[in-house]
């Protein structure tokens, strides 16, 4: 009994400290507060960053003037070495923070007029290291559109280039995963997300590529999920490998809170700049590498 009323203790304490965590994360999306402006799901929006400046404290500045506009249903790519505010740019255009200065607009409608549950409910982020839930596959896609039918998931998966990994598992689509199930690869769990992003019927996409290094076959699977999951859509990926975005409609070289330069592919080849150099620097080695990127800038 001694031993039970100390692993109880120990329990209570974990869930308070949980519970404290949810609360500030609680508190934190109280700050920000909603607009009337209702937001269509589904919805490709034409994305405008209007000199934004923005910290997370305010001891260090960490966008400085970010300007730039992408147009509705195209796929933006953004580049630049560690810390220059990438995924920052993430949070602002999902409302997880606000400007302190300039705006972000979505069609012309500065997002803080939106409401706030329409806006996020219409953006879907992939993080580099997705969370899947403890489950089945089916369960984990489920939870994006509950009404789904299996045809659908099906459908979603094979779009995202998920379907063929999913029909190898043992139990295909009712496979555990999760902390107590099957282990998936950061590949394949992006895939799912992005299976995902398809079920919402997600306006926005934002995609964090996984910095870790994956094989020339996943590379090439997330890019054609990203082809799939993209028409239609808009979309913002934050790309560790320069491979990733030469397709991109847009791509922005971010360094130290700036956009120090923006245009396509072969705009940025033709500027003979940091992206120029960076490209010729990665094709000459073969494949793109993050820390040869890094370097250089
Ligand atoms: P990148 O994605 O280009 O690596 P980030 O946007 O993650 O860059 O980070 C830009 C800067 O903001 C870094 O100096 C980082 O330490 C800081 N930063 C990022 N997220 C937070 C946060 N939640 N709280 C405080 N500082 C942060």
């Amino acid at each position: 009994p001694v031993s039970l009323v100390a692993e109880v203790n120990e329990f209570v304490q974990r869930a308070t400290a949980s519970i404290n965590r949810i609360q500030d994360l609680l508190n934190l999306t109280d700050e920000l507060r909603s607009g009337a402006q209702p937001y269509v799901l589904g919805t490709a929006p034409q994305i405008e960053f209007r000199d934004v400046h923005f910290s997370y404290s305010t001891e260090q500045s960490i966008l400085k003037g970010v300007t730039f506009s992408v147009r509705a249903g195209a796929t933006v790519g953004i580049v630049g070495p560690t810390g220059a505010g990438k995924s920052t740019l993430s949070h602002l255009l999902s409302r997880l923070y606000d400007v302190d200065q300039g705006a972000v607009l979505f069609d012309g409608v500065d997002l803080r007029d939106y409401r706030l549950d329409e806006l996020r409910r219409s953006i879907t982020i992939v993080p580099q290291d997705v969370y899947l839930f403890d489950g089945t596959i089916l369960d984990n896609l489920l939870f994006a559109c509950p009404s789904a039918t299996f045809d659908e998931i099906r459908e979603a998966a094979s779009l995202a280039q998920a379907h063929q990994f999913i029909a190898g598992l043992p139990e295909g689509y009712h496979t555990q995963v999760g902390e107590r199930g099957v282990k998936l690869s950061g590949g394949q769990k992006q895939r799912l997300a992005l299976a995902r992003a398809l079920l919402k019927n997600a306006g926005l996409l934002i995609l964090d590529e996984a910095t870790s290094a994956v094989d020339t076959r996943t590379e090439g699977d997330i890019q054609e999920a990203l082809r799939q999951v993209a028409k239609g859509r808009t979309a913002v990926v934050i790309a560790h490998r320069l491979s990733t975005v030469v397709d991109a409609n847009w791509i922005l070289v971010m360094d130290q809170g700036r956009i120090v330069e923006q245009g396509s592919h072969t705009d940025l080849l033709a500027l003979r700049g940091l992206y120029a150099d960076l490209y010729r620097q990665q094709s000459g080695e073969g494949v793109p590498s993050v820390t040869a990127f890094e370097q250089v800038v």
